[in-house]
């Protein structure tokens, strides 16, 4: 069996108890960063032996991983962050067990991008996630533009070195829209901003955009 365990995105306590017992009974942790894993799995005492499951060996490492699973082990798949498969490398080792016949289970937890929407406020019956915008800013603009065609509410993740080029663009093409940015979210400096794009750009002129966010407008 593969299981897709969500980890905290931030507070070491949102981890549920089905994970820690998953963590502790399979015979191999897949990690997107095994340092990283480490933090929670010292602080849960869990002693399972991990190994590493990223970007640049995912395809190596998953056929080594799938004759694992084939030969009967069971496998957890865990990113640095909340549910594995959302845009990390977990998404393709998540493909390969299910093109093999693998069983493949999800323990569900917590979402960087659900808490950030449920947090806004805004409507969440029809919602667009975008993921990571485009790097440069004209196939931002044009992104963002496809985005506001959907008329739902559109979500996307962005790092502090690009929020105040993506602010900019945001305010050119949804001008007075209010919008939401959350940080730090379930950490101790949790924060969130509402307000029209030139607002928050405004406020970003006191204070330097630090962490990652999550943008919902
Ligand atoms: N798998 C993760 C999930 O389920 O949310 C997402 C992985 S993605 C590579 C990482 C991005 O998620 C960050 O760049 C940031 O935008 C967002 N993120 C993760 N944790 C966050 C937190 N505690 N507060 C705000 N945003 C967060």
């Amino acid at each position: 069996m593969l299981y897709i365990v969500a980890t905290p995105i931030g507070n070491l306590g949102d981890i549920t108890l089905r994970a820690i017992e998953v963590l502790k009974d399979v015979d191999l942790i897949a990690c997107e960063d095994t340092r990283h894993t480490k933090i929670l799995l010292d602080h849960y005492k869990i002693q399972t032996s991990t190994t590493s499951f990223f970007q640049h060996n995912r395809f190596a490492k998953g056929e080594y991983l799938l004759s694992l699973l084939k030969q009967g082990k069971n496998i957890a798949l865990v990113s640095d962050a909340g549910t594995p498969g959302i845009l990390d490398p977990g998404v393709n080792l998540i493909n390969l067990a299910i093109k093999n016949n693998i069983a493949v289970t999800v323990i569900p937890g917590p979402s960087a991008f659900i808490n950030a929407l449920v947090l806004s406020g805004k409507p969440s019956h029809e919602f667009f996630f975008a993921g990571f915008l485009p790097k440069k800013s004209g196939a931002r603009r044009k992104k963002l533009d496809e985005l506001k065609k959907f008329n739902s509410t559109v979500i996307f993740y962005e790092s502090c070195h690009r929020i105040l080029a993506a602010l900019e663009d945001i305010k050119t093409v949804f001008g007075d829209r209010e919008i939401t940015l959350a940080r730090e979210l379930t950490k101790k400096f949790e924060e969130i901003k509402r307000g029209r794009p030139e607002d928050i750009l405004k406020v970003f002129k006191q204070e330097k955009p630090r962490g990652e966010f999550v943008v919902v407008i």
